[in-house]
C-alpha cells in the first residue's frame, strides 16, 4: 500500500496519530474529513479506496453549495486507522496543530466503475452518507494545471444541496463534540455533542450551553485569566 510517504513524514514517538495497522481488505467504504488547525487551517477530505484513505486538502473545506467549487490538494495517502484520529500534533511534527474529526460515514461510489479507475481518471463520484455531509458529489482533477495534484470538490444537485451553506457554522467534532479550541487545550468530550452543537453557541468562552448554566458559571470574557481552571472544573467540560 502506499503509505511510506504517509511514514516517512511522521515520527509515531512524538506524535499521537496513528502508524500504518494491517492493511485492510477492499469495500468498507467509510469516509471522513478532518478540520486541522495547521499552519493554515484546512479541512482533509478522505475516502477510503483500496484500502487507504486517499485524502485531499481542501483549505475552504467541503460545502453542500452546488454552486461553488471548492479547490482540493491531493495529498498522500493516510492509513485507514487515521479516519478515527482526533488530537492535537504537538509542534515540531509534520502538520503541528489540533485535529478535530470533523464528520464521517460511509460512501457508495457512483458511476458503476472502481474507484481507483475513477481516481485514475481524475473524476470521482460518489454519495456521502455522514453526519453533516450527504448526497452526491464529485472530485475532479484540474487537468493540465500546475503539479497536478489540483483537484476540485463539487456537491451534485440534490436534495441535500443547501445554497450558501456555510461550513464554519458546524465547526464541533462529530467524535467529541469539542470545538477546535477545546481539542487544542485537550479538554475532554462533551456529553452533549448534538445539542450543544452549532454556530454561535459554541463560542464556549463566552456562552457555555444554557443546560449547564445552572451547574456551571459561564465563564465571563472579562475573566480570561482563570479560563482554563474554570472549564476543567466545569461540568460541561467533563
Ligand atoms: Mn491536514
Amino acid at each position: 500500500m502506499a503509505l511510506e510517504e504517509y511514514a516517512a513524514k511522521r515520527k509515531f514517538g512524538s506524535t499521537p496519530e496513528p502508524a500504518p495497522g494491517p492493511t485492510r481488505g477492499p469495500g468498507a467504504n467509510y469516509f471522513c474529513v478532518q478540520r486541522h488547525d495547521a499552519t493554515r487551517l484546512h479541512y482533509d477530505f478522505r475516502l477510503e479506496i483500496d484500502g487507504v484513505l486517499k485524502s485531499w486538502a481542501v483549505p475552504k473545506g467541503p460545502t453542500l453549495d452546488p454552486a461553488l467549487k471548492h479547490f482540493a490538494a491531493h495529498v498522500e495517502d493516510h492509513p485507514v486507522e487515521y479516519g478515527g484520529f482526533e488530537g492535537t500534533i504537538p509542534a515540531g511534527n509534520y502538520g503541528a496543530g489540533s485535529v478535530m474529526l470533523w464528520d464521517r460515514g460511509t460512501f457508495d461510489l457512483l458511476g458503476g466503475t472502481p474507484g481507483a479507475e475513477q481516481l485514475a481518471r481524475g473524476d470521482l463520484k460518489f454519495r456521502l452518507h455522514g453526519e453533516k455531509l450527504n448526497g452526491d458529489f464529485a472530485i475532479v482533477l484540474m487537468k493540465g494545471r500546475g503539479k497536478g495534484n489540483e483537484w476540485l470538490l463539487i456537491k451534485k444537485r440534490d436534495s441535500f444541496a443547501v445554497p450558501d451553506w456555510d461550513v464554519e457554522a458546524h465547526a464541533y467534532s462529530v467524535l467529541s463534540g469539542r470545538t477546535q479550541e477545546e481539542i487544542a487545550r485537550n479538554l475532554p468530550a462533551r456529553q452533549t455533542k448534538r445539542e450543544t452543537a452549532g454556530a454561535s453557541d459554541r463560542v464556549w468562552a463566552t456562552s457555555p450551553p444554557a443546560k449547564r448554566r445552572a451547574k456551571a458559571a459561564p465563564p465571563s470574557s472579562a475573566a480570561a485569566a482563570p479560563l482554563k481552571k474554570k472549564l476543567q472544573k466545569s461540568t460541561w467540560a467533563a
